[in-house]
């Protein structure tokens, strides 16, 4: 994903997406991006209310619109959610997992 595709990324959930918890909407400054690949995005979503946390993965058809997001809830990050969030990431290319190494 390109800077502009990001960007349309987050709109896109800020605008389709809701907290699961409290039902609070998301602002742009809540929405993290972990990781992208050409056509994917892995986001984490953090609820400014109540502060739980969604992993959200967001896949562009190709004619690079946004085609539809999956996510999945966190009530606070633990050892096990990370555990988690390395098999969810070992799913995609080695790429994906490349880029999500360094950036940390
Ligand atoms: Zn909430």
């Amino acid at each position: 994903m390109n800077f502009e595709e990001i960007k349309s990324a987050v709109n896109h959930l800020t605008k389709t997406s809701k907290c699961m918890q409290c039902k609070s909407k998301y602002t742009g400054k809540s929405v993290n991006l972990i990781a992208t690949t050409k056509t994917e995005g892995l986001f984490e979503m953090k609820c400014p209310k109540c502060e739980c946390s969604t992993i959200v993965t967001v896949l562009l058809s190709t004619d690079l619109k946004i085609q539809d997001h999956n996510s999945r809830t966190h009530l606070g990050i633990s050892q096990n959610d990370v555990l988690d969030m390395k098999n969810f990431l070992g799913k995609f290319d080695g790429n994906f997992k490349r880029i999500f190494t360094k950036e940390k």
